[in-house]
């Protein structure tokens, strides 16, 4: 936690799980708006929470969600933007904060390549309500299996550890 520079860090057993725990803890339960470009868990996470991923294509230079792309995909089912920061490039979080912040959802970031990555001078890990990291064995960062979720709030962070629990 002091190294990466964030308040809260729940450690799970997979980055699957960290997806699928961020979004429970969120009380998300509607549509996500996302990227289709990702290992599938990032889809499967968003479906086995009972949600609907709604895709928005990406940047051709970024390879992560098309930002100018967003706002045209938000509907009144629309709870929460999910971003992968893709090959540990971050997203543009500013922006996605910008219009989180308009239409009052809530933003997940599927931090699965991004462990140390930093942005601003600070972890990218910072952003959005939660990041999702992964420690498979296929990562530069990698306990063979792991994973965690990261939030700079005390109550999800309880809510995190109550979902982990059983
Ligand atoms: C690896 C990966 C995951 C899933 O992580 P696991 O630890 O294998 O469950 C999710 N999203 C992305 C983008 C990944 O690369």
């Amino acid at each position: 936690i002091s190294h990466l520079g964030v308040k809260y860090l729940v450690a799970v057993n997979n980055g699957t799980s960290a997806i699928q725990a961020a979004i429970r803890s969120l009380n998300i339960n509607g549509d996500i708006i996302t990227t289709p470009f990702s290992w599938i868990a990032t889809m499967d996470s968003i479906l086995w929470e009972g949600c609907k991923p709604v895709f928005v294509d990406v940047n051709k230079d970024t390879f992560n969600i098309d930002v100018s792309k967003i706002e045209e995909k938000i509907t009144k089912n629309t709870q929460a933007i999910l971003g992968v920061h893709t090959f540990s490039n971050p997203c543009d979080v500013i922006k996605i904060k910008q219009i989180a912040n308009k239409y009052k959802l809530k933003v997940i970031y599927d931090a699965a390549h991004s462990m140390f990555v930093k942005y601003n001078d600070k972890s990218i890990l910072n952003y959005g309500d939660v990041s999702a990291v992964s420690f498979h064995a296929t990562k530069i960062f990698n306990t063979f299996e792991g994973g965690a979720c990261i939030t700079n709030s005390n109550k999800i962070c309880k809510e995190l550890k109550r979902i982990r629990f059983f």
